[in-house]
């Protein structure tokens, strides 16, 4: 899938450089274009990419400070600058436009569902979003902005892929220690799924096309996505199993989204050395991804790749109803309420002090 990307906010742009990094050193070529957009100049110094600025007028390069609405205003009113550098970028050839953002911030959390509305009216290919949910231990703030977040971006973008923070963060390092690593575990496992179907000589039957990405994602929604690899022998009829438990582990203990495992749609890539993709494990993990996600729409295609293990990737569409984030929602909404119940303890100490006759205390 040839995709130009967007990052929007410091995590945005972030793993959005990580993404260019790995599609670039695979040589897969198929992140044709690459933006950074924040509120924060010095966010976006570092960053190998182009970059844009907005909100100078309103927040001077300073960032909007964690308040998603101040987000979205800024890229409201900026939303043509950012176009405006767009344009050229997004040519005939890109199959899928690509939003990513951190949830649980300001300008990416409140920027990118207004980029998803503005670029899908102008362009008619998906527009895509990957937002990265905060973990569990991030404060309430970061809660409360994701969920807001998410609803508007799962309505605005035709598919928004979730990253759970806490997904793919080895245990004994904090989570902002482990973002490096993080970000490269992301930028692996999405870089593999846009570059499905692109780094393809000799197509066989049983390739993976760029389509399949696409009508896996139809359903719209929420998305999630699974990986695991293991060491192949040079015998396919010996990979059955190697198939089998890879796609497993991809499914059970590798997705993005924890424990989301109810899907409507889903697509099975398995990558290796072609002769080692043994058909009849692909056959067995296919009809195993039916059962264990419900779901009658399982695809599948191989993804040629000179390695000596085989990875399975597993793409869930409509992953709405998983466990992780009817949890995630009860989390936010529970957050909003207690910031709602503090905010009118302030205005009630407010009042009484503005009431409080300092004469009567003696
Ligand atoms: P913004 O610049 O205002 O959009 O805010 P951020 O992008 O910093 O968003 C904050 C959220 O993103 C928090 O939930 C952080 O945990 C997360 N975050 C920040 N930087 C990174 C990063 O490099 N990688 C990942 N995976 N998450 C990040």
């Amino acid at each position: 899938m040839k995709t130009v990307l967007i990052g929007v906010g410091q995590a945005g742009g972030k793993v959005t450089s990580s993404l260019v990094e790995f599609d670039h050193d695979m040589g897969f070529n198929s992140v044709r274009g690459a933006l950074a957009v924040n509120s924060a100049t010095a966010d976006l110094q570092s960053l190998p990419i182009d970059t844009v600025l907005v909100g100078q007028d309103r927040v001077k390069g300073h960032g909007v400070g964690g308040d998603n609405e101040l987000g979205a205003e800024v890229m409201q009113s900026d939303a043509g600058e950012v176009l405006s550098a767009l344009d050229g970028r997004i040519t005939a050839e890109a199959e899928a436009i690509v939003i990513v953002a951190g949830l649980g911030g300001g300008t990416g959390s409140g920027g990118a569902p207004v980029l998803a509305k503005e670029l899908s009216r102008v362009y008619d290919v998906p527009v895509y979003a990957l937002g990265i949910l905060p973990g569990r231990g991030e404060g309430a703030m970061y809660q409360v902005n994701a969920g807001r977040s998410l609803k508007t971006l799962a309505r605005e973008a035709d598919a928004t892929i979730l990253i759970d923070n806490d997904a793919w963060h080895s245990s004994g390092e904090s989570l902002e220690e482990g973002f490096d690593s993080i970000n490269r575990s992301i930028a692996r496992r999405v870089g593999l799924l846009f570059a499905s179907g692109e780094n393809v000589e000799g197509v066989g039957e049983s390739v993976v096309d760029t389509s399949e990405v696409i009508n896996t994602l139809r359903s719209g929604g929420v998305a999630a996505i699974g990986y695991a690899s293991a060491e192949a022998d040079d015998d396919p009829d010996t990979n059955v199993n190697v198939v089998t438990s890879v796609t497993r582990n991809a499914l059970l203990t590798g997705t993005s989204l924890p424990n989301a495992t109810t899907a409507d749609s889903a697509l099975l890539v398995v990558a290796g050395k072609p002769d080692r993709i043994s058909r009849k494990g692909v056959e067995r993990a296919r009809k195993w991804l039916e059962e264990e996600t419900g779901s009658m729409q399982v695809r599948g295609g191989d993804f040629p790749l000179d390695s000596e293990r085989l990875a399975s990737l597993v793409l869930l569409g409509g992953v709405e109803r998983s466990a992780r984030l009817e949890e995630f929602m009860q989390q936010a909404k529970e957050a909003r309420e207690e910031a709602q119940r503090q905010e009118q303890g302030r205005e009630d100490a407010d009042k009484l002090f503005q009431n409080d006759d300092l004469d009567n205390l003696l």
